[in-house]
């Protein structure tokens, strides 16, 4: 029997630090119960001392997870850990993830600690931690920079004081595959205890090797691998999920090994995390992105139809790109769209199945087939944001030759419908100009982005916004068959995550300081 590698998905919390990315409680319920299905280990929730509305989201998750364990991430503080213990502990298999820097530019720098303290503080952490819960992982900021020694003697510290799991992660993404791999083995070789804990890493995609780095340490002895749905993270994003589990599935003959995934689960999340995040999939990304499976060349094309193997490596099926996607119209009744939700993995509550039964007729009028995708926008965007603070209620342009462009905007806001009316130069800048004023946001547009849901001529626009306003970066997203009511869509949904961000600021783990 092969090795088994374990999952460690961190969607819900380096996922979250691409700018712009941050989900609300609900949102991460939902992606949360998607990675369940498609069968991670652990999933990391959130960061509990980074602000309540991360330690409020971490407790949600914790509370529908009946499989993977769900980790809260704490730095050595007492207060930290407490809070992750706070978040966690009703989770039916919790655990708690401390980390501390530990390459020498960290502790002069950022930490102002010697080595002597990190160690200290790293094994008062894990005793702490461990007085919760068995379950803890230590993590080795920087680690791939670090002294090889040294890491040596931190993770041999943390181990005796309890940790289950050890993690060695290249936090710059600095790191190159046959060097990174050099150094799982001086690890294993040179941790006398290492054998008490699964060593885990943890890359980043700064050079494009975070994949390679990955599969390169668990060839030499990891066996945990911190991943996220489409890769996404910070800066150049982490190791994506996809790539890591298929790279095993598809070359077993050199990567003998075997994890829990649900390899047809991977689309169906990978197409949840765009949706709710608003993070774009590139069209060319492997296993996840829209042309990984498109033939073009005609000599493809012919080889393919006689037999797939010539040119596919997997069967898109096997990622859960299925070929037949049904599709429900006009006539489709609840029953039929209830016993289709479920089979997509939704599980809606009568009330919210009944408010998305309107909206699907609403769209169904608007477009013949409603497909998976159109499906997944409704439930995403019309049922998991009914908490915000806005919500657009109506919309009227006008426009053309000679015409000053206007609009006229209804907003939803605690209850009430409020009207405005403004110019602009074109209808979608007066539908943005409308909004602007009546909800008095200060945020900048830095990008606007437009494309189609879906092939075919009836697909619905699918907008994406970026805004900014001070440090807060948010996306905001917006589907419909109409793409300036898209578009006004999206830019309240990207108004109402920046009234997100101002309640709940997000702590980023790089910039953090030690201060106990
Ligand atoms: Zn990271």
């Amino acid at each position: 029997m092969s090795d088994r590698v374990y999952i460690f998905d961190t969607t819900l919390r380096d996922g979250e630090q691409s700018p712009g990315a941050t989900m609300n409680a609900k949102e991460k319920v939902r992606i949360a119960s998607r990675l369940e299905a498609l069968g991670v280990d652990i999933m990391e929730a959130g960061f509990p001392a980074a602000s309540e509305g991360d330690f409020a989201a971490v407790q949600d998750v914790a509370a529908v997870c009946q499989k993977s364990s769900v980790a809260g991430l704490a730095r050595t503080s007492k207060s930290d850990i407490d809070k992750a213990w706070g978040a966690v502990q009703h989770a039916k298999h919790p655990r708690i993830h401390t980390f501390i820097a530990t390459s020498d530019i960290h502790l002069e720098h950022k930490l102002k600690m010697d080595r002597d303290q990190v160690v200290e503080a790293a094994v008062n952490a894990v005793k702490y931690a461990k007085s919760f819960t068995d379950d803890v992982e230590f993590s080795a900021e920087d680690g791939s920079r670090s002294d090889r020694d040294y890491l040596c003697r931190v993770f041999e510290a943390a181990i005796a004081a309890g940790a289950t799991t050890v993690n060695l992660p290249d936090t710059v993404g600095y790191a190159i595959p046959h060097e990174f791999a050099e150094l799982v083995k001086y690890v294993m070789e040179h941790t006398p205890n290492i054998h008490q804990a699964i060593l885990s890493v943890h890359c980043h995609n700064d050079l494009g090797l975070a994949t390679s780095n990955t599969l390169a340490a668990i060839q030499a002895g990891a066996r945990q691998a911190e991943v996220t749905v489409n890769g996404i993270g910070e800066r150049a994003g982490n190791t994506s999920l996809e790539e890591v589990v298929m790279a095993m599935h598809t070359r077993p003959n050199y990567l003998d090994f075997h994890t829990n995934i649900v390899t047809e689960q991977i689309h169906p999340a990978s197409r949840l995390v765009r949706m709710i995040t608003g993070i774009m999939v590139q069209p060319n990304k492997a296993i996840v992105g829209a042309n990984a499976f498109a033939h073009e060349a005609g000599i493809h094309q012919d080889g393919v139809l006689k037999n797939p193997m010539t040119y596919e490596i997997m069967r898109p099926e096997t990622v859960g790109l299925s070929k037949n996607n049904m599709v429900l119209g006009k006539h489709s009744g609840r029953h039929a769209l209830r016993s289709h939700l479920a089979d997509m993995g939704y599980v809606l509550s009568d009330e919210e199945l009944q408010d998305l039964f309107i909206k699907f007729k609403d769209l169904a009028d608007k477009k013949k087939h409603v497909v998976d995708e159109d499906l997944e926008a409704l439930v995403s965007i019309g049922i998991l944001r009914t908490s915000d603070k806005y919500s657009l209620d109506y919309l009227h342009v006008s426009a053309g030759t000679g015409v000053k462009p206007t609009a006229t905007v209804g907003l939803k806001t605690n209850g009430d419908v409020l009207m405005g009316a403004e110019f602009g130069n074109g209808p979608i800048d007066a539908a943005f100009n409308t909004i602007a004023k009546m909800t008095g946001t200060t945020s900048e547009m830095l990008r606007f982005t437009v494309s189609a849901l879906t092939g075919g001529t009836d697909a619905q626009g699918e907008v994406t916004v970026r805004l900014q306003e001070g440090k807060n970066i948010a996306l905001g997203r917006g589907v419909d068959p109409d793409i300036i009511t898209a578009s006004a869509k999206a830019y309240v949904n990207g108004i109402n995550r920046l009234e997100y961000l101002r309640d709940n600021p997000v702590i980023s783990d790089k910039d953090v300081v030690e201060n106990e």
